[in-house]
């Protein structure tokens, strides 16, 4: 198995993408502490993945509570010890054209995006770096990249995500320690998150897609496997961009 008793927390785990890779995890024999907001697929989640090798966690958790988010990394260590892998996967959209995008809109994307990132970096990272090593994953996308109308927002975290990968990637390996920093920009991938595309819109992105479809959920959760076990070991700083071919 490919995580074999690894202790990986992974946001954003209900739904989508998050929950994909809970299951993918579990599979390869990880524990995996499953935190979102959304207690009933939560526990679902746990339901579902039972009699798999490793082990899923349900944990109510919003990425913007930061005292939560301590007291859950406190758990973690004193439960285990350790923590060897952090996927930072939650994420919203709130979109409109920028003349239209309420204050809140705004507030709201980046703080589960953008600062829900650092909130869970900043508690998780002294435990790597007591231990020496670990592998961190964050979630950007396409747009973060390359834009997108309508939103403003939601680009702006996106980026922001890959400018503190990149930087995360200097700053936790200094004075020798071994965790490593990647993110992965997904394309157009079929989850709630794009369930309303109008069917139009699908049609349109898929043309435009060298590979002529959306992406899969599982797709993504491949290479967040990749990245958190150490068949990744000399890879650090890097976005991985997952789209089919969307942005060449
Ligand atoms: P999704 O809506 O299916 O899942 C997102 C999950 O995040 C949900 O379970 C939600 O409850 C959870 N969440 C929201 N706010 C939270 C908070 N404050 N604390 C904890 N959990 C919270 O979406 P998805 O498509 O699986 O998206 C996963 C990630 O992939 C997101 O970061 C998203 O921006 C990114 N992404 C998705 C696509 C796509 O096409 N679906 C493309 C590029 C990037």
């Amino acid at each position: 198995m490919r995580l074999e008793g690894k202790v990986v927390i992974i946001t954003g785990a209900a739904s989508g993408i998050g929950r994909a890779s809970a299951r993918k995890f579990c599979e390869e024999g990880a524990i995996v502490i499953a935190c979102d907001l959304n207690e009933e697929l939560l526990n679902s989640l746990a339901e579902e993945t039972k009699d798999l090798p490793g082990e899923v966690i349900p944990k109510r958790l919003s990425v913007t509570d930061r005292e939560a988010i301590k007291a859950l990394v406190a758990e973690i260590k004193d439960k285990y010890g350790r923590i060897d892998g952090l996927v930072n996967n939650a994420g919203i959209t709130r979109d409109a054209l920028i003349q239209k995008m309420s204050e809140e809109d705004w507030d709201a994307v980046i703080n589960v995006n953008l600062k829900g990132v650092f909130n869970m970096t900043q508690f998780v990272v002294p435990v790597m770096i007591g231990q020496g090593y670990g592998s961190i994953v964050n979630t950007s996308s396409v747009v973060g990249v390359y834009g997108n109308i309508g939103q403003t927002n939601y680009a702006a975290t996106k980026g922001g995500v890959i400018a503190m990968t990149k930087t995360w990637a200097k700053e936790f390996t200094r004075r020798g320690a071994k965790i490593r920093v990647n993110a992965v920009a997904p394309g157009f991938i079929k989850t709630p998150m794009t369930e309303k595309v109008p069917e139009k819109v699908i049609k349109m992105m898929e043309e435009k897609i060298p590979l002529k479809r959306m992406g899969e959920a599982e797709e993504i959760a491949n290479v967040y496997l990749f990245l958190i076990s150490d068949e990744s070991s000399y890879i650090t700083g890097q976005v991985i961009g997952v789209d089919g071919g969307l942005v060449l």
